[in-house]
């Protein structure tokens, strides 16, 4: 795992996610030099014996001037019909610079309800992992054109993060049009100060990236900052760098000073752990008591239905729900009981189970092993 900058010379797999600011123009559509510098990097850091895989944005960008409809704001169809119309053309200009280096690449597109199916989530990772060992470069993009608002990745710098965990990446490189993370924002103070590694994702650091609608003028700096902590949190490290500066990736995995790096904690969620928190949606919430919160929160112990105030949603045995103590919402885990049981067993003992249901498969109502505490921050933002 890598926990300094000098760790970064034993990436063994990278994820590279490009933003359209950086692919595209308005004018000319495809910016082909950058695909070729970094087709040219991707390339050397391939004859090193690392894997890549590029997340890629630009298609509804390129859609846009193909259609010609610059200039206005488009309805949800409007760029998903310019998101079909500009894959092949993105694809298209990977294509040619790639081969120019006898390197193939390979399309997959995917959405976060693809993820939430345990099966096609390993679909995904058995997809990349035969790609990756034929020697082609996987280059990702959301499938725009069946996507409607609520199972949208939202942005690619969070589809990066999820890809990363995906194919267990070492390390996630987000391209933009900065240096990295400021600890103000540069356009506004010019003595403001990079960031070169930033140990922890805290509030204060979620600050430095301004409000969501600020952002530095880049592709986002809240949208990186959110995906950054999904990565580390899973122990993909994740730097921030400029994707305008030549030999950017290469140097970044040498070691130098450039970017901003994200490093991993200790305390590295199981790939279990990260599904329940940042793919899933929960389908309801149980509200418990607060002994029931502490012997969760403080004491690693399962919710058991003696715990349970009152359940809200509809859900299934096994689906995800959200937990609330007095103190607000606080984890989320896999049911094992479906909604009406769930229901029957608020404040009932473990050993009433089978008199209430008339038969009994465990005596929690969420196991341990599939509850995951939200961090502070994740409930603040
Ligand atoms: N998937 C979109 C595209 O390729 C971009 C989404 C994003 O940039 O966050 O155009």
């Amino acid at each position: 795992m890598i926990q300094v900058r000098t760790d970064l010379g034993r990436t063994r797999r990278l994820i590279v996610k490009i933003g359209s600011s950086l692919l595209t123009d308005s004018a000319v559509g495809i910016r082909m030099s950058v695909v070729e510098r970094i087709a040219a990097e991707v390339a050397t850091l391939r004859a090193k014996g690392i894997e890549v895989c590029i997340v890629s944005s630009g298609a509804v960008a390129l859609g846009r001037v193909q259609m010609g409809w610059l200039n206005r704001k488009l309805s949800v169809h409007e760029k998903q019909a310019c998101a079909a119309m500009g894959q092949p053309a993105l694809m298209n200009a990977y294509k040619q610079a790639f081969s120019e280096h006898g390197l193939n690449v390979a399309q997959l597109l995917l959405t976060k309800d693809d993820l939430r199916h345990r099966r096609r989530y390993l679909n995904a990772s058995n997809t990349s992992e035969t790609l990756f060992a034929a020697g082609i470069i996987p280059i990702v993009n959301e499938n725009d054109t069946v996507v409607v608002e609520e199972i949208k990745f939202g942005d690619n710098d969070m589809l990066g993060a999820l890809v990363s965990l995906v194919v267990d990446a070492d390390i996630m490189l987000m391209m933009t049009d900065v240096e990295g993370l400021f600890d103000e924002d540069p356009a506004d103070n010019p003595a403001a100060k990079r960031l070169s590694v930033v140990e922890t994702v805290t509030h204060d650091v979620m600050n430095m990236a301004g409000d969501a609608g600020s952002s530095f003028g880049t592709g986002g700096m809240v949208s990186k900052l959110k995906a950054a902590r999904i990565a580390i949190r899973g122990g993909v490290a994740t730097g921030i760098v400029n994707g305008h500066r030549d030999n950017v990736l290469v140097d970044f995995l040498n070691g130098l000073d450039v970017g901003t790096l994200f490093l991993c904690g200790e305390d590295r969620q199981s790939k279990r752990q990260h599904w329940i928190m940042d793919v899933l949606q929960p389908a309801g919430k149980i509200h418990v008591d607060a002994g029931a919160a502490k012997a969760i929160v403080e004491g690693g112990g399962s919710l058991l239905p003696i715990g349970m105030l009152q359940v809200e949603g509809m859900f299934d045995k096994g689906e995800c729900v959200e937990l609330e103590g007095p103190e607000g919402v606080f984890s989320r885990g896999l049911c094992n009981y479906n909604v009406d049981e769930m229901r029957k067993l608020v404040g009932v003992s473990s050993e009433k189970i089978e008199a209430v249901l008339g038969y009994v498969d465990f005596t929690s109502v969420i196991h341990r092993d599939n509850l995951v505490l939200l961090e502070l921050e994740h409930k603040a933002h």
